[in-house]
């Protein structure tokens, strides 16, 4: 079966995404750092198996070398799998994400958003960045051109729709990122015929 990962740092909204995609329920806010093996979920209405990987990136009370094992664990999934994978959405929180970038960006430091699209990308499967809590940005525009542009995009963002997808998880606005999915699918189709 086609396959489909989430992946994103911790408290990016992971888990309440997995929620509105599947129907399950899902701990979200739970503690932070306890290394979770690859969860497998049908996503509604599609056919294909829906994989959320454990978040990486900093959580409070969690040593570095927790955290640089839990990110390396996600790593090697995808690459194992890379073959299955037709999409790998990358879930940021739209509030931060560029604070957070800019903050890690430097002469030997790639923050970890940016060095996770390229890694996607590298191992042949399409990255889709679910900007999510949206509903707290008030300059939408300029926020996803400023992305589009730390991720090598050229904006306007508005050109990268199958790329970048804002949404709201919490309110159940995800449609952007439904339709960027669906998209990279119906190409993967195509392309078998
Ligand atoms: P995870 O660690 O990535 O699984 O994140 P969670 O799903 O546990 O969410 C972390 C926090 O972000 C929780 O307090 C959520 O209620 C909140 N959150 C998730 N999605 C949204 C959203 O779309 N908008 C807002 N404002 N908050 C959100």
């Amino acid at each position: 079966d086609a396959e489909v990962v989430l992946l994103g740092r911790s408290n990016v909204g992971k888990s309440t995404l997995m929620r509105e995609l599947t129907g399950h329920t899902f701990n979200t806010g739970q503690r932070p750092g306890v290394t979770r093996s690859p969860n497998h979920y049908d996503w509604t209405s599609e056919d294909f198996v829906l994989t959320d990987l454990p978040g990486f990136g900093f959580m409070k009370g969690v040593p570095e070398d927790v955290r640089e094992d839990i990110k390396t664990d996600v790593v090697r999934y995808v690459e194992s799998n890379a073959e299955k994978i037709l999409v790998g959405i990358l879930v940021v929180d739209g509030k931060s994400v560029i604070d957070i970038i800019d903050r890690h960006s430097g002469e030997d430091e790639i923050p970890h958003d940016v060095e996770m699209f390229h890694f996607l990308q590298d191992v042949g499967v399409s990255p889709v960045v679910a900007v999510n809590k949206m509903d707290k940005v008030d300059d939408e525009d300029d926020r996803l051109n400023d992305l589009a542009e730390r991720l090598g995009m050229y904006p306007p963002w508005k050109q990268w729709q199958d790329t970048i997808a804002p949404i709201s998880a919490k309110r159940g606005n995800i449609a952007a990122l439904n339709e960027a999915v669906r998209e990279h699918l119906h190409e993967a189709n195509r392309d078998d015929l």
